[in-house]
């Protein structure tokens, strides 16, 4: 049963519409914005401040935290306040863990509830247990009757419900059957939406948030395809949840947000930030009209465009990829110097590019800053048009300290021949990188022979619709010392996205049972033409690599829409970073604070980002509640969590270690506990700025 109706092109995913009181999401609207205070409810006047501020930016549905039933009881001013400000059609939303009464009593209230399945119902207590099939269907009626109360009362004064799933707040009875999983996840939501059912209750949306990208995005597929099976047609709500703070909580956001809105999911969208909370509204803004641009292409309806996709000639039919457990890619790699090696044991290779030829050297020199020491650009791409540009090369190779590999894009006029008298065979490794079109059979043989004479890499940028007509070639001489890329993505047939474009890369590649390494190139191409912000650049960047490495897909990326070498290069680490793909320094879960929060998470994370930033490899939480944040913080390493006002709880996994420390002392409290677990190196260098 397939999740979405092309992994090409952006068809919108048919759902029924769920209004939050004035405000439609799903059905024929359009992809809704929103965010959450972070303000004490109670503190109803600030938070009133801070629904406005969000409002007056773009946000269009509001939530706010509702820890208990006094803090439910203060959504009633707040609406008022807020709705007498001018935002009457703004909805409201309460954010309920744990309290069936807290949920109650702001039903009253505001348009919307947001339940959290893992802990509605249950008290999470870590427990292990066999759940006997009798077992099971006796919490399964303890759950009905916890929950049935809540959709009546909805039903009856016309609000939604979000049933939000948290992949690390999953309920014990949900843990011992399907374990930590996006399965898990997905069947703690549908045991909420049959209970509603059963009531007739359908004004619903739901959400698998994970910090995971990866496991978010596996778990929102599965679920689309489960409720495709049982013929349900809810909206979804998009998220990465604790993605933390500045480019990597965006990059992160992007990569899971962006790939499913590709995939034609998802109707409403927050991006979490450990950030002010207005912040979060441009980037959810950006990735949104992104999407609905997309959708504006099609000019068939969908069944129909994305049949005649998938049975044209041109579109093999069998996707290698499973969209629902990530697999990388096998690659048989070519060797590309020393510290290039690709495949499915290497991380992906980073390639930049150098401005021109004759500043070569430059970008060499540039990228030797100590500041790239950990994280290099194995590889350098710059553009070759005729046989002088040849010189400045080789000048820089001998006397710059030079890449692993270094990538001639080659003008198309320019001869096989020229290459071979001219360039040096020592040292740097060569890849030559042309772009082929469906005439261009012979030309390709002849590049092929050269690079197998010579011991060079070919980088074949296949352009759109080529691919049937060099098939047989590339049969005829096998795919050694090849790897495969491309730089345009509009293909005369049918419309199709970047990321689509490499999918179908990849299909052709397996049909011609090929395991050449694919690079993926975020091109200037790529880049929506009249919006050229580093926000925007950067999201494109993270949607295209992102969607790829967690389908598994990429052995080389370059991000070329940015200009400054050192800037590229840093990028491209981070984005590989937020895919899970390459492990480059701490990896940072952090909520964005809400209501509950007991301390100061924005100054806190960037304190201890300065501290620990540099261990590579090494997973850190740090969570504004005890309540919901060690559920939330799923496998970090270690945990920061706030216990009681100014007292810190610090955990190891999922183990609380140290209860209840002074804030001033827990920094260095976790540092002695990053040690002791064995994980602590010191710093050699500044810690790298993001
Ligand atoms: S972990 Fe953070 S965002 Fe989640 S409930 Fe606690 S304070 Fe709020």
């Amino acid at each position: 049963m397939p999740y979405c109706a092309s992994r090409f092109q952006t068809l919108r995913r048919a759902t029924h519409e769920v209004m939050i009181g004035a405000v439609g999401v799903g059905g024929s609207n359009p992809i809704r914005i929103q965010s959450m205070t972070t303000s004490a409810t109670e503190d109803v006047a600030a938070t009133v401040r801070q629904s406005i501020a969000l409002a007056e930016v773009g946000c269009e549905i509001v939530r706010i935290t509702a820890p208990n039933v006094q803090a439910a009881k203060c959504l009633a001013d707040i609406r008022k306040s807020f709705s007498a400000a001018g935002f009457a059609h703004v909805p409201l939303v309460a954010d309920i863990h744990f309290l069936p009464s807290a949920a109650m009593e702001a039903v009253e209230h505001v348009e919307k509830i947001r339940v959290n399945p893992g802990n509605y119902a249950d008290k999470k207590k870590f427990a292990v247990r066999e759940y006997s099939d009798s077992d099971y269907d006796q919490e399964l009626q303890r759950l009905y009757d916890t929950f049935a109360p809540l959709v009546k009362r909805c039903k009856a004064l016309g609000r939604a419900l979000r049933v939000g799933t948290n992949h690390g707040s999953l309920s014990d009875r949900i843990m011992n059957r399907y374990g930590d999983t996006p399965l898990g996840m997905v069947e703690s939501a549908l045991e909420f939406l049959r209970i509603a059912e059963a009531n007739s209750f359908k004004q619903i949306v739901l959400s698998m948030k994970a910090s995971n990208p990866k496991v978010m995005i596996e778990a929102y597929r599965l679920l689309v395809e489960r409720m495709n099976q049982e013929s349900m047609h809810y909206p979804l709500h998009l998220g990465v949840t604790e993605a933390g703070d500045g480019e990597d909580g965006r990059i992160k956001s992007a990569i899971g947000i962006g790939s499913l809105l590709l995939d034609g999911l998802g109707d409403t969208i927050r991006v979490s930030l450990t950030e002010d909370s207005v912040y979060e509204i441009p980037v959810a803004r950006s990735l949104a009209d992104k999407a609905m641009s997309l959708w504006k292409n099609q000019d068939l309806p969908a069944g129909e465009l994305a049949v005649s996709a998938r049975t044209s000639a041109a579109w093999p039919t069998q996707d290698a990829v499973d969209p629902f457990h990530f697999t990388r890619r096998e690659t048989t790699a070519p060797d590309l110097g020393p510290s290039g090696k690709t495949g499915p044991e290497q991380p992906p290779r980073v390639i930049v590019r150098a401005p021109s030829a004759s500043e070569l050297a430059q970008t060499f020199t540039e990228l030797a800053t100590p500041r790239l020491k950990d994280t290099p650009a194995e590889g350098v791409l710059v553009t070759v048009d005729t046989a002088n540009d040849l010189a400045p090369i080789n000048a820089a190779l001998r006397s710059s300290p030079a890449p692993s590999f270094l990538v001639l894009e080659l003008a198309p006029a320019l001869d096989p021949s020229v290459l071979a008298t001219h360039l040096p065979r020592v040292g740097t490794h060569f890849v030559l990188l042309r772009s082929f079109g469906q005439n261009e059979r012979d030309l390709l043989r002849r590049w092929i022979e050269l690079v197998r004479k010579f011991g060079y890499t070919l980088a074949c940028d296949i352009q759109p619709d080529a691919f049937p007509a060099l098939a047989e070639t590339l049969r005829d001489l096998g795919t050694s010392n090849l790897l495969f890329t491309l730089s345009s993505f509009e293909s005369a047939g049918v419309a199709q996205h970047a990321v689509g474009a490499y999918r179908r890369l990849a299909e052709q590649l397996h049909a011609l049972d090929s395991s050449a390494p694919i690079w993926i190139r975020n091109t200037a191409a790529t880049a929506v033409r009249n919006e050229s912000s580093f926000l925007s650049r950067l999201l494109e960047a993270s949607v295209l690599a992102g969607a790829l490495l967690c389908d598994g897909l990429g052995d080389l990326i370059s991000i070329e829409t940015e200009a400054d070498p050192v800037r590229a290069t840093t990028l491209a680490y981070n984005v590989l970073q937020g895919a899970g793909a390459r492990i480059s320094k701490t990896e940072f879960v952090a909520c964005p604070s809400c209501g509950r929060t007991l301390f100061d998470l924005q100054t806190t994370t960037q304190r201890i980002r300065e501290k620990t930033g540099h261990l590579k490899g090494v997973k850190l939480a740090i969570m504004g509640c005890i309540v919901n944040g060690p559920g939330e913080m799923a496998d970090a390493d270690f945990g920061y969590v706030g216990g009681a006002p100014g007292k810190i709880n610090l955990y190891v996994g999922k183990s609380c270690i140290q209860y209840n420390i002074p804030q001033a002392e827990a920094d260095d409290r976790l540092i002695a506990l990053i040690k002791e677990n064995g994980k602590w190196v010191d710093p050699k260098l500044a810690p790298i700025s993001l």
